[in-house]
């Protein structure tokens, strides 16, 4: 992962990139963030930047077999450990090591439920042992593969038990050479205060509402910006907890947008202003992005007409929906629903009665999609 990857924090970035360049590379640090802050994408970025064999003056190269084997979390001085569930065999994170790396992979601002998703783990305990501490020991021990430094990433050391802190810190105590320790942890009252003690705080804040909203919309381009920004308001800086919002209200827009249009084309005037009532009672702000949303899933049955399906970038019932709701359209159809779209979101902003737009729409809608039975 590269920094430019890692949202915000552009000030920590710099001095992280900094303390390296000048060869300032403490033996242990604890990256320190709540959910959805980037700690962990913050510290393998640290760890890529170390380890790349072509620094570029703010970032990695992302070229170099080193850069090219960090994006895959494959390289062979980057030794990783993490929570598991224990079997009767299984105690170390080895046997899981591929599957952690394919979470993260998918997302870097990895938490316990999607990790837990990841592993297929369903409600068991997730912990560290003794036997990961022996692991990790072992792991450094052996020299480093490629002549450079070893980095050794522990992901949620607070769920360490007892034994396995203990002798964490014992390690800790003695530093190999050329040998890191990147702590990334969530919360660390949970951490021996010793372990502690032992590393150089790395503080990663949860992200500023605007970092949050840019990164949902890069993330779900068809979002819009207020849709984006309420969704990076109420989720406190913390990245998974916006797109959790975003994709709700989104399901939400869905529902409302599939039961809208079935209604005008059966012509159900009752159950049409029934759905205006609603639209009427719900916000501006939501009544904006459902247009919107209205307007992103045309452009979808745009592209499947283009036989350009490649490019759709919707899934499941929505998939579903487009290609059954594209077949009811023509190209006048079509061209006449977008604009109607486009009106009532200018309306919309104009203060227009919502009730009275909604229902004046819906009833062009009803005569746009009739058009196209006959
Ligand atoms: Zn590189």
């Amino acid at each position: 992962m590269q920094f430019s990857k890692v949202i915000g924090h552009a000030a920590l970035k710099a001095k992280l990139i900094g303390n390296i360049r000048e060869g300032r590379i403490p033996h242990a640090q604890l990256f320190v963030g709540p959910r959805g802050s980037g700690n962990l994408p913050m510290a393998l970025a640290y760890a890529q930047y170390l380890l790349c064999e072509d620094r570029q003056a703010v970032d990695a190269c992302g070229e170099c077999p080193s850069c090219l084997q960090m994006a895959k979390l494959e390289h062979p001085d980057l030794h990783l450990a993490f929570p598991i569930y224990f079997t009767d065999k299984v105690k170390v994170c080895e046997a899981f090591v591929t599957d952690w790396r394919k979470a993260v992979r998918n997302e870097p601002y990895l938490d316990m439920d999607r990790w837990r998703e990841g592993m297929e783990s369903e409600n068991k305990q997730l912990r560290m042992g003794v036997d990961i501490a022996h692991e990790i020991q072992r792991r450094l021990s052996l020299k480093s593969f490629r002549g450079g430094h070893k980095v050794m990433l522990v992901w949620m050391p607070e769920l360490m038990d007892a034994a396995a802190s203990n002798k964490l810190l014992k390690v800790l105590e003695e530093p190999e050479p050329n040998t890191l320790f990147l702590l990334v942890a969530t919360d660390m009252d949970q951490l021996l205060a010793t372990i502690v003690s032992r590393a150089q705080l790395v503080k990663v804040p949860a992200l500023a509402t605007d970092e949050v909203a840019d990164a949902l919309r890069e993330r779900m381009p068809e979002l819009g910006i207020d849709a984006a920004r309420a969704a990076a308001a109420r989720s406190e800086g913390d990245l998974l907890e916006a797109v959790r919002l975003a994709s709700e209200s989104e399901a939400e827009h869905f529902v409302f947008f599939r039961d809208w249009l079935r209604a005008c084309y059966k012509r159900e005037v009752t159950t049409t202003a029934e759905l205006a009532d609603g639209f009427a009672k719900l916000g501006r702000e939501w009544q904006k992005s459902l247009v919107r949303y209205g307007l992103f899933i045309m452009r979808q049955c745009a592209l499947r007409w283009m036989g350009a399906d490649g490019l759709v970038r919707v899934d499941g019932q929505e998939l579903e929906f487009v290609g059954n709701f594209s077949k009811l359209l023509s190209e006048r159809s079509a061209d006449g629903i977008r604009r109607e779209l486009e009106i009532a979101h200018t309306h919309i902003e104009r203060n227009a009665n919502p009730k009275v737009m909604f229902m004046d729409m819906s009833y062009r809608m009803m005569g746009l999609l009739r058009v196209d039975r006959q």
